[in-house]
């Protein structure tokens, strides 16, 4: 059968944080268990050219693919419940839209024409659009709209998904407009007004939405979905209930019930299968639900205060909890709060410790602490990125007694820069899209532990960061119980290091959690909750 590729967009109403991308991954969860091949792309209304530039309390965490574009955080969510990688094209932002059309105004593409919204940067929307559907990868492409129907800053987006519609055809493309259904309790009621008043602004703009999905506390009565279907000018099997869940795997399940994907197919006029594969998602969440050992793990960040910073490691261990059977319980540590009189009391009941990622110098030493603590008390460490160096100068100030160790990002001109700038990295001045990006191959040392956990030769990881282990004191970390366990083999850089002693101690300069899925827990996560598993035993005993 060939099928002409079919395009789906989700606009968000009434307000913003309702879910649009957990809808979007569950709904081409669904379609993917229909047999078709689906991706997804966010399409951010802001002027960043990409999240790479952004503090993760302005934004959550920034997500990174293979070919190294900085993203959004839900790209995160599409590869976890798709089990399917993204790239640049994913995400597009109003930034990298304009600076597109700029420089093509530079260049004189536009012969002479006056550069405007419309038809020029409606133009550029549409393309990134229709681009991924070029090369026939796809059947079906889930377009979210970041923000909220309404705000000024979406409206050239509107006005792309009114022109693609009539341009694609019926059949060949919806709109999902999801919005939220507010329950009053005064009146113990839920209302329907707010949602009535999102989709007349999106009629304002020329656009129809086909399908309505409402976030909702409560279970929306027969005679509430009709009313919405009646003033909404939609049928009443396309108004689907979004009741709040327990978590987010839950979605894909919960849409499955509400007949989200039928209800899709039907109005794109394709096929669907008797029974959809989603068995496997299915035993995840029967275990993720209903196991009671539990296991502590320490997240020791800088940006804890808001859960989104850390969101692909948090679901990376609860992929990896769910393989070994187990629920991880995280205990979120803000760094700056450790000191010495209560390292013991905050890390005392973990079983496992985690450093995070960060940039720059705030809380470092609250982490180089909690990484002693681990390493003297045999507590299972795994440092990423940031995490890992810290240990590295752990390791250079404690054991090998060094003086003045540090990373010349934090003192430019200590005495053992035991982490430091690569030299092609010396000259670079601009901030944003400049770091060692994306996935770089990685040859792991024979027998090391690393190794016995990929069970691989070479593994290929994400990378985001500018600074590295400084070679020049390799000999040195060598002597001791550091090893150097994974190799760059193009640039010699040391990627992972682990301690040959501890029961599981392991840093690495790349990012494990950006490629855990929930059908494909990442090893070293696995390996990390095995080991704490362990650790528990043992403090029970
Ligand atoms: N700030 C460090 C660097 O740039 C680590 C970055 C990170 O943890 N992602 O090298």
């Amino acid at each position: 059968m060939s099928l002409k590729t079919k395009y789906i967009f989700v606009t968000g109403g009434v307000s913003s944080s309702l879910g649009k991308g957990i809808i979007a991954a569950s709904l081409a969860k669904l379609l993917q268990a229909q047999n078709y091949r689906v991706t997804i792309q966010k399409l951010d209304p802001y002027l960043n050219i990409d999240p790479g530039t952004l503090n993760p309390y302005e934004h959550g965490e920034c997500f990174v693919t293979d070919d190294g574009a900085e993203t959004d955080l839900d790209l995160g969510h599409y590869e976890r419940f798709l089990n399917v990688k993204t790239s640049q094209a994913n995400n597009v932002t109003t930034g990298r839209i304009y600076q597109n059309v700029i420089e093509k105004e530079r260049k004189g593409d536009f012969l002479g024409k006056t550069v405007q919204v419309i038809p020029h940067i409606t133009n550029e929307i549409k393309d990134r659009i229709l681009s991924l559907g070029r090369n026939k990868e796809f059947d079906i492409i889930i377009t979210e709209i970041g923000g909220t129907v309404g705000d000024i800053e979406s409206l050239p987006y509107i006005e792309s998904v009114r022109q693609l519609k009539w341009e694609l055809g019926e059949e060949n493309s919806l709109v999902i407009h999801l919005t939220l259904i507010p329950y009053l309790s005064a009146a113990a009621e839920l209302k329907t007004k707010p949602t009535q008043h999102s989709v007349k602004t999106l009629m304002e703009s020329g656009v129809n939405a086909d399908i309505i999905v409402c976030r909702t506390e409560h279970k929306l009565s027969n005679a509430i979905k009709n009313k919405i279907a009646l003033f909404c000018n939609v049928q009443n099997e396309a108004v689907i209930e979004s009741i709040d869940a327990e978590t987010i795997y839950d979605v894909p399940i919960l849409m499955q019930k509400e007949r989200l994907d039928k209800v899709v197919l039907k109005k794109l006029g394709l096929s669907t299968v008797k029974s959809s594969k989603m068995d496997r998602w299915k035993v995840f969440l029967d275990k993720l639900k209903n196991t009671k050992k539990i296991v502590n793990i320490g997240l020791v960040g800088k940006y804890v205060e808001l859960q989104d910073s850390y969101k692909s490691i948090i679901e990376s261990l609860t992929h990896a909890a769910v393989a070994n059977e187990v629920k991880v319980n995280i205990i979120s540590i803000h760094s700056e709060s450790i000191n010495d009189n209560n390292l013991r009391e905050l890390l005392v009941n973990l079983n496992g410790i985690i450093v995070a990622p960060g940039f720059g110098e705030r809380g470092i030493e609250g982490k180089i602490k909690a990484i002693r603590y681990s390493r003297e008390n045999h507590v299972p460490f795994l440092g990423i990125c940031l995490g890992m160096q810290m240990a590295v100068i752990e390791y250079g100030r404690n054991v090998l007694k060094l003086e003045d160790v540090n990373s010349t990002e934090m003192k430019e001109d200590c005495k053992n820069p035991i982490i430091s700038l690569m030299e092609n990295q010396k000259s670079i001045i601009n901030k944003g899209g400049t770091m060692r990006l994306g996935a770089w191959d990685c040859q792991l040392l024979k027998n090391s532990k690393t190794e016995k956990i990929y069970n691989k030769k070479i593994i290929s990881e994400r990378h985001r960061h500018r600074y590295e282990l400084n070679n020049k004191y390799l000999e040195q970390l060598n002597k001791g119980d550091f090893v150097p366990s994974g190799i760059n083999p193009e640039t010699n850089l040391v990627e992972i290091i682990e301690h040959k002693e501890h029961p599981w101690f392991i840093g690495v300069q790349f990012h494990p959690e950006y490629s855990s899925t929930v059908l494909k827990p990442h090893p070293l996560f696995k390996s990390f909750i095995n080991s704490s598993i362990e650790n528990s035993k043992n403090k029970n005993n």
